[in-house]
């Protein structure tokens, strides 16, 4: 299981993060507004890098979320404890690596 000092630290992070995200976001949305006439072509690019701007936001909401309500580092999908280093490296994670490659299968 993952330690509450490393799930607190993780927190941290997601919310770091977030904030982060949220400003990118923000000016990328605002550049959309005004490059789009000027710059053919352009516009796809900031569309599909706020597309994936907005899923890892949710994500890290999400993984907020789990965090709060002391459910965090337990995967989602078969509730064992997620492995630390795949939270180190992805701490918005909310399912176990088995279930992820399960899930991009479908996906
Ligand atoms: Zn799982």
């Amino acid at each position: 299981m993952v330690q509450a000092n490393t799930i607190s630290q993780l927190a941290a992070l997601l919310k770091a993060r977030r904030s982060a995200l949220q400003q990118a976001y923000e000016a990328n949305a605002a550049q959309l507004g005004y490059d789009d006439e000027d710059e053919p072509g352009c516009a796809d690019n900031v569309a599909s890098l706020l597309n994936s701007e907005f899923r890892e936001l949710r994500a890290l909401n999400h993984a907020i979320e789990l965090q709060q309500l002391g459910m965090y580092g337990r995967c989602e999908e078969c509730a064992r404890p997620i492995a630390a280093a795949r939270l180190r490296a992805i701490p918005q994670a909310t399912l176990c690596i088995d279930c992820q490659r399960c899930a991009d299968r479908v996906a």
